[in-house]
């Protein structure tokens, strides 16, 4: 088992990391192709129109929204900045339950 001091210090970096961030999104990011609606467009014929798009589910609503081109890499940079923080919010959950142990009886 860990020490406790190790655990404490683990538990003030995650803290600090997960403090640190520029912005972020939650979602899962996809290729979506649709049609414009443009008479005589070549969706129309089945060539449809490759989009990115973002789902995002809270409160169990599903909410899909179009990335437009120019944000494409800004969202996606942040959909990994979540990620990173899921990924931190799961350790310290991890290092919060170990340092329950640590708790003098
Ligand atoms: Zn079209």
């Amino acid at each position: 088992m860990a020490t406790k001091a190790y655990l404490l210090k683990q538990q003030k970096e995650l803290i600090k990391k997960i403090k640190d961030f520029e912005n972020l999104i939650k979602g899962s990011i996809c290729t979506l192709y649709q049609t414009c609606g443009k008479k005589g467009c070549k969706c129309e014929r089945g060539e449809k129109h490759p989009g990115t798009y973002i789902s995002t589910r809270y409160k169990k609503k599903v909410k899909t929204s179009y990335i437009p081109r120019s944000e494409e890499k800004k969202v996606l940079k942040w959909s990994k900045i979540y990620k990173k923080h899921e990924d931190y919010i799961a350790q310290l959950t991890l290092i919060n339950l170990e340092l329950l142990k640590h708790r003098k009886k």
